[in-house]
């Protein structure tokens, strides 16, 4: 059995990001919108789950699908679910089981939070701040965010991976 996971995040467009997540058997991908400031959403949940909360929740906007990524650790794992609304004006407050589950994994947190990791360093390294904010628009590139995140990854989990 694989603990892989893999993990992308893409400009994909003026405004539009393109997030692929995979664990070795089902691929998961979202068009994501400049509507919240995405990527730092998702870059402060997994920092989260460095934290003493069980849970971590964000949304992305796929205008106007709700895709809500709910987190679970569970020990040194954590459990994925990706749930969609058909219109996040109305959704938010709605409780997780009226979402439609689009895809579910359980791996491990250093997998998942190396995963994350590399493909916004990667982000970082294509687009630089300048050019992130200008493909980006609405939000600057989150760094603070990333160190953060790499901080923690570095620092809690046994990770023998490059970096
Ligand atoms: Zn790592």
């Amino acid at each position: 059995m694989t603990q892989s996971l893999h993990f992308s995040w893409e400009l994909s467009g003026s405004g539009w990001a393109t997030c692929r997540i995979w664990d070795g058997s089902t691929k998961h991908r979202e068009i994501v919108s400049y509507c919240t400031n995405a990527l730092a959403d998702l870059l402060e949940s997994m920092a989260g789950l460095y934290g003493p909360h069980g849970i971590q929740r964000f949304s992305f906007d796929l205008e106007p699908v709700e895709a809500r990524w709910i987190l679970r650790r569970r020990n040194s794992d954590v459990h994925i679910a990706i749930r969609r609304f058909p219109d996040i004006w109305t959704s938010s407050d709605a409780p997780d089981g009226k979402g439609t589950l689009v895809w579910t994994s359980t791996r491990p947190r250093t997998s998942l939070a190396h995963a994350v990791l590399m493909a916004a360093e990667k982000v970082l390294r294509t687009h630089g701040e300048d050019g992130y904010l200008q493909k980006w628009r609405r939000h600057v590139f989150p760094t603070t965010e990333l160190k953060t995140l790499r901080h923690l990854h570095l620092a809690a989990d046994d990770c023998a991976l490059q970096h």
